[in-house]
C-alpha cells in the first residue's frame, strides 16, 4: 500500500504520552466480572471503516451503535477498556447537565433546546436499555438520584429545578428536611429532591459488558495500543500508528479520550481542564448502614464542589468529591472525603476504608459536552464535566450517527469548532483557583 499522506496531524515525536495516572485498586476493579480478552493490536496493517481511539463509554457506545448499522469498527485503548474514568467513576447514572431545562432552552433556542433537553432526559433510558438489550451484568439499580442541600435557599433552588423537569413529564419528588433525612439516613440536610430517571451501576462492569456486546457484533477491541500519530492519506482515509508501529487505515476516526486526551490532535487537550475526582469506599456496613439510602437511591450535595455518595451492591458506603490536580500519593489525600462521611453519618463511628481511588474528568469552559468534526473523517466527543455515564453513552451514539453519514443538524448536541481554552498551560492554576473560589462561595452559601 502507498502511504501518500497529504496532512500529518501528529507525529510520535510531538505527542505527549498518555497521562501515567495510576490504575488504582478501585472497588470496581475488585468486584467487576472478568474482562473479556482484548489483546494488543498485533497486525502490522489493519483496514476498517471506523477507528475508535479510547475504550470508555464514548468509544464503546459509538462502536456498538456503528456495528449495529453494519460498519466494521476497531477500538484501540492505550491501556485497557475502562482504564479511564469509565472504569473509575461513582456509578451514578444521572441524565442531567449543569444547566436546568429552562436555561438550556434560553441558550439553545426553542427547537434545538427542546431536542437537547429531550435527549439528555432520555439518556438514562439509553444506558439501562443497552444493559437490558445486551444482558450486561453490572448491578443496575434505578431508584433515583437525591440532590440535597444544606440551606433552605439551596433547597428552594432545587425545588424550582425539580418543577422544571416535572413540567416535562419527569417523575420527581420534592423533599423537606424530614423526608430527606429518611431517604438519606442523615439529618444533615435542609431538604432536596428526587429525580426518578436516575440510578446506579457498577461502572467497570458496564464497560466490560459494552465490550462484550460490541465484540459479539464483530468489533475488534485492543488494549495496550496507544495511538501516537494520525495522518491523512489521500482524500478519504486516515492512517493511525500505534506505539508498537502497527498501522490502521480507516475512513472515519473517533477520538473518545475525554480527561485522558493527549497530544494526538494537537489542540484537543487544550479544550478541557483534566481535573481529578477522588472516591473512598468503606467496608460493607451491614445493619449499621441499613438506614443510609435504604431505597437504593444515589445522592449528591448541591454545592459547587459537590460530594456524591451511594452504597454498592455489598452495602459499602462510597463518598466522592474534588481532588487536587496532582495524582493522589496516599491515604492522606482522601482525608477530606473521610471527614465528610464522619460529618454526614456520625453514628457510624470509626470506619475502615477498603478502597481509595481517583480518575480524571474533563471540564469544558461552557460546562457542556462537546462534539467536534474538525476535519473530514474526524469526530470527537468529550467534556462531560463529571456526568459521563449517561452523557458519554449518548454522545457516543450521536457520534456514531454522524460518522454513519448523519446530518450534524439532526444531532441533539451542536457540532462546534475545536476551541482551546486561553492560556491552557496554566490549567493546574485554573483548577486550584476554581477550587478555592468555589469553596469560598460554598462556605458563604452563595
Ligand atoms: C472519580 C470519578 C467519578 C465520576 N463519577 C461519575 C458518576 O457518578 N456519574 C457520571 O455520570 N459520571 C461520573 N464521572 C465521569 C465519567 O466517568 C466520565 O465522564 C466518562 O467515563 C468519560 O468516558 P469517556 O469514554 O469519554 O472517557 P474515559 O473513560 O476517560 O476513557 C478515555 C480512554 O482514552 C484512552 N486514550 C487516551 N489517549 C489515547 C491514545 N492516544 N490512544 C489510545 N487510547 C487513548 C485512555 O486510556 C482511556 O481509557 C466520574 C469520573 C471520575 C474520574
Amino acid at each position: 500500500m502507498t502511504m501518500s499522506a497529504t496532512a500529518s496531524i501528529a507525529s510520535s515525536s510531538s505527542v505527549r504520552p498518555v497521562l501515567s495516572h495510576p490504575s488504582a485498586p478501585s472497588l470496581w476493579a475488585a468486584t467487576a466480572p472478568a474482562a473479556p480478552p482484548t489483546p494488543p493490536l498485533a497486525a502490522p496493517l489493519t483496514t476498517t471503516d471506523v477507528l475508535v481511539i479510547g475504550a470508555g463509554y464514548t468509544g464503546l457506545s459509538a462502536a456498538l451503535h456503528l456495528a449495529e448499522s453494519g460498519a466494521s469498527v476497531c477500538v484501540l485503548d492505550a491501556h485497557a477498556p475502562g482504564w479511564g474514568a469509565s472504569g473509575r467513576n461513582g456509578g451514578q447514572v444521572n441524565p442531567t447537565l449543569k444547566y436546568d431545562p429552562d436555561e438550556l432552552q434560553r441558550i439553545h433556542g426553542a427547537a434545538r433546546g427542546e431536542r437537547l433537553i429531550d435527549a439528555v432526559s432520555r439518556s438514562a433510558d439509553l444506558v439501562y436499555g443497552l444493559i437490558e438489550r445486551h444482558g450486561i451484568d453490572c448491578a443496575p439499580v434505578r431508584a433515583g438520584w437525591l440532590q440535597v442541600g444544606y440551606t433552605q435557599q439551596a433547597v428552594d433552588g432545587m425545588h424550582a429545578r425539580a418543577r422544571q423537569w416535572e413540567r416535562r413529564g419527569v417523575r420527581v419528588e420534592l423533599l423537606d428536611r424530614a423526608a430527606t433525612a429518611a431517604r438519606t439516613g442523615t439529618p444533615a440536610f435542609a431538604g432536596g429532591w428526587l429525580d426518578g430517571r436516575a440510578g446506579a451501576i457498577q461502572p467497570l462492569a458496564y464497560v466490560r459488558g459494552l465490550v462484550r456486546a460490541a465484540q459479539a457484533l464483530g468489533v475488534q477491541v485492543h488494549s495496550e495500543s496507544p495511538v501516537l500519530a494520525l495522518e491523512r492519506q489521500g482524500t478519504d482515509h486516515w492512517v493511525a500508528t500505534t506505539a508498537q508501529g502497527h498501522r490502521i487505515q480507516a475512513r472515519q476516526v473517533l477520538l473518545g479520550t475525554n480527561g485522558y486526551t493527549d497530544g494526538l490532535w494537537p489542540s484537543l487537550a487544550r479544550t478541557v481542564l483534566a481535573a481529578n475526582s477522588f472516591i473512598v469506599a468503606t467496608q460493607p456496613l451491614g445493619k449499621a448502614g441499613a438506614h443510609i439510602l435504604p431505597g437504593g437511591e444515589t445522592g449528591s450535595t448541591s454545592q459547587r464542589l459537590l460530594l456524591y455518595f451511594r452504597k454498592d451492591a455489598q452495602g459499602r458506603l462510597l463518598m466522592g468529591g474534588r481532588g487536587h490536580f496532582a495524582d493522589p500519593q496516599g491515604a492522606g489525600d482522601y482525608a477530606h472525603l473521610e471527614r465528610a462521611v464522619a460529618l454526614m453519618f456520625p453514628g457510624l463511628g470509626p470506619l475502615q476504608y477498603e478502597y481509595r481511588w481517583a480518575g480524571r474528568i474533563a471540564v469544558t469552559r461552557d460546562f457542556m459536552p462537546h462534539l467536534h468534526q474538525p476535519a473530514p473523517g474526524i469526530t470527537m466527543a468529550l467534556g462531560y464535566n463529571g456526568r459521563g455515564i449517561a452523557m458519554a453513552t449518548l454522545l457516543g451514539r450521536e457520534a456514531a450517527a454522524l460518522m454513519a453519514g448523519g446530518n450534524a443538524l439532526a444531532c441533539s448536541f451542536p457540532v462546534t469548532p475545536v476551541q482551546p481554552i486561553p492560556l491552557h498551560g496554566l490549567q493546574r492554576l485554573y483548577i486550584a483557583a476554581g477550587v478555592a473560589w468555589y469553596s469560598l462561595l460554598d462556605r458563604l452559601g452563595a
